[in-house]
């Protein structure tokens, strides 16, 4: 595991969650891209080192709008950059954490991603990314 690459916030409405990380970080939203198959729109913003991923909901059904349901708004991620995601899965598994995707996976930001079960982290939902070369 290397640095935190980003950190993940559920949100309701990119368009009224942007403005509010704009003036927070003194800093304009650089991307936003769609991810299809996890029906989230995200917006990125850099603080430093680590960057702040905005997620919204695409669908009703989707995981984010299940956890803004649940939890409300807030802390919904955090990403370490891993070196080689395949290696880095392997070893966790190992360790007794449970994968929810086995295979890495295309997220956003062009990222192979892979998430931990929250069960066996404290309840913190981690993300494995690795830059796709
Ligand atoms: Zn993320």
């Amino acid at each position: 595991m290397q640095k935190v690459e980003h950190i993940g916030i559920a949100v309701k409405s990119l368009s009224v969650a942007i403005p509010i990380f704009e003036k927070l970080l003194h800093a304009s939203c650089y991307k936003t891209e769609g991810v299809d198959s996890e029906k989230v729109n995200t917006a990125f913003f850099r603080s430093g080192e680590t960057k702040i991923e905005l997620l919204e909901s695409t669908d009703p059904e989707g995981v984010i709008a299940k956890f803004i349901e649940k939890k409300g708004e807030g802390l919904h991620h955090i990403a370490f950059d891993v070196k080689d995601i395949s290696v880095e899965m392997e070893r966790l598994k190992k360790e007794g954490f449970v994968l929810l995707n086995e295979i890495p996976k295309q997220g956003a930001d062009n990222k192979l991603v892979c998430f931990l079960h929250p069960k066996h982290t404290n309840g913190v939902l981690i993300e494995l990314c690795m830059e796709r070369k």
